[in-house]
């Protein structure tokens, strides 16, 4: 028996596991796709319903493996897709959003992100969001890569409190947004859902990681998930190809770091003791 995937809850009150998967460089061989496409349909069977992709992602190829994995069970997954700041105008948030969707082969997205800022008004993002929202194309939509500084534009923004979650580079390695934007917010009641979460594979081979997955009887990967989940209101979206992998990730919910796990993890990966500028990728 596995524990449940513990869930978080978005601010329109729907509920979202802490353990989804990312979809990054899917898409890009044809020849990889239907594996691709298989492992996403198994960490669905896992619980891990929360799928990440973009339209940037191998140019919409991402978004058709994604299209893939959800046929014939639309209902399992929770799909989250981006738009580009280069589409982010009014009009052409709507057209990309209608992109996205014939290439996911359904008709609504249920988390919608501007993936980066870009020279388009927030505002008018923001409009077309909220049009796209009440035509039952969206079911809630949110940023990606903002700063503390760029969520307070955003709240100033008619309705920019409807924002969902902020998607931001954090892991172990990257662990600048525990200074202020983390608890503002678990404050606000806003998930961070945390991309890159095992820093693109670069924290697997860590030593002190591995002394660490030792003691639990678990894989690097698990302790690096687990540091994250454990907080309040994170979501993370590690990316994998292999099936295997998928289930070494879903099982990080059983992992519970100790008081002295957490001190160690703080002397190697030092929390920040000032404002750092958001990191992104
Ligand atoms: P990541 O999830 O930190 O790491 C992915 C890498 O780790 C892949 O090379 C994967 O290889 C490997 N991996 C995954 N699970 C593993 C395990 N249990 N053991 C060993 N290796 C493992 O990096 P990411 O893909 O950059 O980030 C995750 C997702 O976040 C992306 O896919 C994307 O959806 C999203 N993202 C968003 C932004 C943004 O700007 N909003 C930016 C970057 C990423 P295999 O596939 O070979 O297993």
């Amino acid at each position: 028996m596995h524990d449940a995937i513990p869930t978080t809850t978005l601010p329109n009150g729907g509920t979202v596991p802490v353990i989804g998967q990312g979809t990054w460089h899917m898409g890009e061989r044809k020849a990889s796709a239907a594996e691709e496409a298989k492992t996403l349909r198994h960490g669905l069977d896992l619980g891990m319903t929360l799928i990440d992709t973009a339209e940037m992602y191998a140019d919409g190829g991402a978004e058709r493996v994604v299209a893939e994995a959800i046929r014939g069970r639309r209902a399992d997954a929770f799909v989250v897709s981006k738009v580009l700041p280069t589409n982010a105008s009014r009009d052409g948030t709507t057209k990309a959003c209608e992109a996205s969707l014939k290439r996911l082969g359904t008709d609504h997205i249920d988390l919608y992100l501007l993936h980066w800022r870009g020279r388009y008004l927030l505002s008018q993002t923001v409009d077309a969001f909220e049009t796209l929202r009440q035509a039952g194309k969206i079911g809630a939509w949110g940023v990606s890569n903002f700063d503390s500084d760029d969520m307070e534009e955003l709240f100033a923004v008619p309705e920019g409190g409807n924002v969902a979650t902020n998607q931001v580079l954090y892991n172990l390695n990257r662990r600048g947004i525990e200074y202020d934007l983390l608890k503002d917010s678990q404050a606000r009641g806003i998930p961070i859902m945390a991309y890159s979460p095992l820093d693109e594979g670069r924290l697997l081979r860590h030593p002190e990681l591995i002394h660490i997955a030792k003691a639990h009887q678990a894989t690097v990967a698990q302790i690096a998930l687990a540091f994250l989940i454990r907080n309040p209101g994170v979501i993370v979206i590690p990316k994998t190809g292999m099936p295997e992998r998928v289930r070494e990730n879903r099982a990080s919910v059983e992992v519970h770091l100790t008081a002295d796990d957490l001190a160690i993890l703080d002397r190697v990966f030092p929390p920040p003791a000032r404002k750092m500028p958001l990191e992104m990728i």
